[in-house]
């Protein structure tokens, strides 16, 4: 699985950095950011949590790998 945020949405209002701090971090801008685009297995589902938790759906998950 794979995930990133469109900083053209986001709103920078922190939540996903503060439910997620192991996936998302704020960057310089005060937007969120990805730690990394690859989601490790055993956070598929928090990361689709948070996902669901923003506001402005600015998070994206891709479920399929590419390839
Ligand atoms: S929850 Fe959404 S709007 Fe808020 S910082 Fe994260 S990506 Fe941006």
């Amino acid at each position: 699985m794979k995930v990133r945020v469109d900083q053209s949405i986001c709103t920078g209002c922190e939540l996903c950095a503060a439910i997620s701090p192991d996936l998302f971090e704020m960057n310089g801008e005060g937007l969120s950011q990805v730690k990394s685009e690859a989601v490790p297995e055993d956070r598929t589902e928090e990361c689709r949590d948070t996902a669901d938790t923003c506001p402005v759906e600015a998070i994206r998950v891709e479920e399929q790998d590419e390839g």
